[in-house]
């Protein structure tokens, strides 16, 4: 038996279990990611699609998924890999790649405009070996590293893969507690935490889909970017307005589909409230 410090979720795993997020598995009493070199999506994205608006403008990325997710997302769009019901057949149905094969294959996309990998599409952190592998041999061949994710991770992990990430985007999907835990299944200090730490080592983009009834509150929308803009760098100074915000539209999807895409006034008044403490707001799907 192990108990998993990846996420605050601690799951206990006795010998042959996977955790809570479908990716990682207790093998010779260690938690290790079953999901390791499992490849479910490859894509030349341009780097704005992360979304990084930036980090190398312009540019293009070799963007890689995985399946597992350790939150639950009543709206996730990547639901066929991350918790949704044909998460189950992703260890089959994935291609395996080595670390040295994914860098091969982002190397011979540099014609194509490619600057590195990004780790993406479900979240990466839960197989941060992986992750730590393959952006080690990325950067010995000069390639950039991207992470995407919703920042809910042991700061112990964010150690692990933090010499080799240059860039990341990082969902903060409201600003009240409650509602992370009980609607998104997550933990607002845990990413509140990473993201935290994830400014004094890298370059780091925030998103918030901005959803009806859970994350368009002016108020809490003030909250939040009032906390961003307190961020600081390794040197204590003040760099919070200068992480640029994502605010996105959020569209009816898998198990919300309760409620209306969110108006695209609401959208831009949350932007517009976001930009009074932050010089970099970004609207997105509008
Ligand atoms: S990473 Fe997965 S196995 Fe580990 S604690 Fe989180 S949900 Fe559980």
């Amino acid at each position: 038996m192990t108990r998993c410090h990846v996420c605050f979720r601690h799951c206990e795993l006795n010998e042959g279990d996977t955790g809570f997020c479908g990716a990682r598995i207790c093998l010779n009493g260690k938690s290790v990611p079953g999901n390791y070199g499992r490849i479910t999506a490859l894509a030349l994205d341009p780097i704005e699609k992360k979304p990084l608006n930036r980090f190398f403008p312009g540019s293009r990325i070799l963007s890689a998924g995985s399946y597992g997710c350790n939150l639950r997302c009543p709206f996730c769009q990547n639901n066929d890999i991350s918790w949704g019901e044909d998460v189950r057949s992703c260890p089959e149905t994935s291609e395996l790649i080595t670390p040295e094969e994914l860098v091969s294959i982002a190397e011979k996309q540099k014609k194509n405009g490619n600057i590195g990998i990004a780790f993406t599409y479900n979240e990466p952190l839960i197989g941060y070996e992986f992750v730590r592998d393959t952006a080690k041999l990325a950067h010995e061949k000069g390639l950039k590293n991207v992470i995407v994710s919703n920042g809910t991770a042991d700061l112990s992990v964010l150690d692990e893969i933090a010499t080799y990430i240059d860039a990341m985007n990082i969902d903060l999907k409201c600003f009240d507690p409650e509602t992370y835990r009980k609607t998104l299944g997550g933990d607002m200090k845990m990413t509140v935490d990473f993201i935290t730490e994830a400014v004094r080592i890298s370059h780091v983009e925030l998103t918030c889909l901005i959803v009806p009834g859970i994350s368009d509150s002016p108020e809490l929308m003030r909250e939040m970017t009032s906390w961003i803009a307190s961020l600081k760098d390794s040197k204590g100074n003040l760099i919070g307005e200068n992480v640029p915000l994502h605010v996105s539209r959020f569209f009816p999807c898998f198990h919300m589909t309760d409620r209306p895409a969110t108006p695209v006034s609401c959208v831009y008044d949350l932007a517009d409230i976001a930009r009074e403490k932050l010089r970099f707001v970004y609207t997105g799907n509008c």
